[in-house]
């Protein structure tokens, strides 16, 4: 799978993945966040989906 990731949909800045006991993608300019994961795959996914999704 692809495990890019995407810049932020709210500012364009550069996303990381974070473990914090659980994963998580945030911006590390504006903190949006993906919402904590069991396994980073599920938080790339979903911080992919959630760029996409705001995208118009
Ligand atoms: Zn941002």
């Amino acid at each position: 799978m692809d495990k890019r990731l995407k810049p932020c949909p709210f500012c364009e800045g550069d996303a990381r993945l974070a473990l914090w006991g659980q994963y998580r993608v945030y911006c590390i300019e504006c903190r949006a966040n993906s919402g904590d994961y069991l396994t980073d795959k599920e938080a790339i996914i979903a911080w992919n989906q959630r760029a996409y999704e705001n995208q118009s």
